[in-house]
């Protein structure tokens, strides 16, 4: 222990240096100032960004960083900030730039900053109701929100906030496994997932965890918008049952990584319940059109969907980390619940009304409250507002496509249904393969110089540069400028090959 129990006033252990910096009303005074420095620092550091990257390298990044020596603390919140600058935020990635086209990250809402202050201030945790009070009827109003949304009977559906598509998808995939594993006849090894060639990786990792055979998410082709085939997936069901194997389940993908396309949920759908096959639809990119007004009818048949991912952390314009699994029957939740005496006791512990303890829909136990973000957000400025947002990236992402749809010196893969443009440089003299090889050079190119980010992804085969735009505040211009760049450094290292 640090100190005896104070027996005298409160306030003795006020001045003990050790405890100073504990969040406590004494130190509010202290809090407010720290914390204010923070906020005050990042003001000013954003007024001087100029550009989304500095482009450092990974070995200046590790040497400064390594340079820190952490058994010598420097005792104030100022110094060490000013180290952060040094370490990390001098040439850290600013999302908020124009230039910044790469993968799914967002410009934040200051709503849902307030909300982390207060979120890490207070401290809760949501696992049980004796760690958080109100902050578990905050998340379940949300919870049921969402559903209603999706067009789930916010009766009967429920569902919990995660850390990330990645953890709501694998506890999608958990619920589905043990459904699938209820029926008579079906062993683990036989468990089939059906999902497009273009469906997150973290499916096949959830196969993995949970234990499903190597061969376990079969690979449905897509059309020519990266679109899952109805007849191709009908005819892989058709393969599962004759080869003696269990439909586990079907994952549709609404908004692709890459793409950012929509699988067509109806035909998927019908073919699902067809084979009595659990349906899940990973919305972690595309669930910001929930909130659109004029681009909603685009996840049309989600609510036939037994569970749903959706990251609020993409195109709902929430800080890292905010996601959520709902499921359309509350009832399937009960295959992740799990009971321990000093949480969530089965028979809730000898009281007379068992607390409402989400820890019981988790794969995790101690959780932050990421819903306060979404809900201060809602509260703040309206989910109109911020799928007004959405439409501006998805207008935005149409307009750049229009005015490169012909140009010589670019070649553009499919028109957009969200807002990702994936492109490869024409180059005179150049075959495919030459470009191919560019393509990381023109990317690494862009890097290092600053301006402009984006990222690079292969299609059937070839490499291809992908602009993921999420930043309803970037214009055709700035998006413009990004591809002039990778045009003119395209031609200039085409120059260096040819020569
Ligand atoms: C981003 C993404 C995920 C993973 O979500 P994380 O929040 O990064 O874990 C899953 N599915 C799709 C389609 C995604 O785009």
């Amino acid at each position: 222990m640090l100190v005896s129990h104070p027996t005298a006033s409160p306030r003795a252990h006020a001045d003990d240096p050790r405890l100073r910096h504990l969040l406590h009303p004494d130190h509010a005074g202290e809090y407010e100032t720290a914390t204010r420095l923070a906020v005050t620092h990042l003001a000013s550091t954003l007024s001087r960004v100029r550009g989304p990257v500095t482009g450092s390298s990974p070995a200046r990044a590790a040497a400064s960083v390594d340079a820190v020596d952490l058994d010598l603390p420097l005792g104030c919140t100022t110094q060490a900030l000013a180290e952060l600058d040094r370490v990390w935020l001098d040439d850290t990635v600013w999302f908020h730039e124009p230039g910044y086209a790469a993968h799914l990250n967002c410009p934040v809402l200051i709503p849902a900053l307030v909300a982390e202050v207060l979120v890490s201030g207070v401290n809760p945790s949501l696992d049980t109701f004796d760690q958080s009070v109100g902050g578990t009827f905050i998340e379940r109003r949300l919870v049921q929100w969402v559903a209603e949304r999706i067009g789930f009977s916010s009766e009967r559906a429920d569902g919990v906030f995660t850390s990330g598509g990645t953890q709501s998808n694998l506890q999608a995939l958990h619920l589905a496994r043990d459904r699938a594993l209820e029926r008579p006849g079906v062993w683990p090894a036989r468990l089939r997932i059906l999902a497009s060639a273009d469906a997150h990786y973290s499916v096949q990792r959830s196969a993995r965890l949970l234990g499903l055979s190597e061969d376990a998410v079969l690979s449905v082709p897509v059309d020519e918008r990266r679109r899952m085939l109805p007849d191709r997936l009908s005819a892989a069901l058709s393969e599962v049952v004759s080869a003696g194997d269990s439909v586990m389940a079907v994952v549709a993908t609404a908004g692709t990584t890459d793409h950012g396309s929509i699988d067509p949920l109806p035909a998927l759908a019908g073919l699902a319940r067809a084979h009595d096959a659990w349906l899940h639809v990973d919305a972690a990119y595309g669930g910001g059109l929930l909130v659109s007004r004029t681009r909603r009818h685009l996840l049309a048949g989600i609510e036939q969907a037994d569970s749903v991912t959706v990251d609020f952390h993409k195109t709902w314009f929430q800080p890292v980390s905010c996601s959520a699994v709902i499921v359309r029957e509350r009832r399937h939740l009960r295959h992740v619940a799990a009971h321990a005496d000093y949480l969530n006791p089965r028979d809730g512990g000898g009281a007379a009304v068992s607390a409402p303890n989400q820890v019981d829909k988790s794969l995790q136990t101690t959780r932050r409250f990421d819903a306060l973000k979404l809900w201060l957000t809602l509260r703040v400025m309206g989910a109109e507002a911020i799928g007004d947002l959405v439409d501006a990236i998805v207008d935005l992402a149409a307009a750049v496509h229009a005015r490169y749809a012909v140009d010589d010196r670019i070649e553009l893969h499919a028109a957009p249904e969200l807002s990702t443009l994936l492109l490869r440089p024409r180059c005179p003299g150049l075959d495919a393969d030459d470009v191919d090889r560019l393509v990381p050079r023109i990317r690494a190119a862009l890097w290092s110089a600053g301006a402009h980010v984006v990222a690079a992804t292969v299609v059937d085969g070839r490499r291809w540069l992908k602009l993921t735009l999420l930043n309803p505040m970037a214009e055709v211009d700035d998006i413009a400028s990004v591809i002039e760049g990778i045009a003119e450094t395209a031609a200039a290292l085409a120059r260096t090959e040819a020569a």
